[in-house]
């Protein structure tokens, strides 16, 4: 794994960037590209798209939650993962997603209000 420092013109401010070891299968050749992951991604990234890499910036998060880098990146909320029913720590990759780090699925949620009360409301998304 590669460690680089490289400046991001959204956040205005050098961040820290990885790029993963490409997964193997067997020792065969690698089944997929080696994947950059922006270790300073939080909420201040409110651009659709992440600029250094020209990725939806969900897609970054995702990869962020993905590699268990961070888990202090992200904010959690104890619920059941509308995709796997398991009880989990969901990570909230911004205010419309969340992440399980049991079974990798990305779930929608939505915060309500009902009386004095804040409820969470999640729904299964597809994949990337
Ligand atoms: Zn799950």
């Amino acid at each position: 794994m590669q460690s680089h420092t490289a400046y991001c013109s959204a956040c205005d401010q050098d961040v820290r960037v990885v790029i993963t070891d490409a997964p193997t299968h067997d020792g065969q050749a690698p089944l997929a590209d080696a994947q950059v992951v922006c270790l300073d991604f939080a909420a201040r990234c409110t651009g659709s798209m992440c600029p250094m890499f020209g990725l939806p910036r969900i897609l970054m998060g995702v990869r962020l939650a993905q590699s268990g880098l961070r888990p202090d990146a992200f904010d959690t909320v104890s619920a059941p993962c509308p995709a796997c029913d398991t009880p989990v720590e969901l990570q909230m990759i911004d205010d419309q997603h969340v992440f399980c780090p049991s079974c990798g699925a990305r779930s929608k949620w939505v915060k309500m209000q009902v009386g004095d009360h804040d409820y969470v409301a999640l729904a299964t998304v597809g994949g990337e």
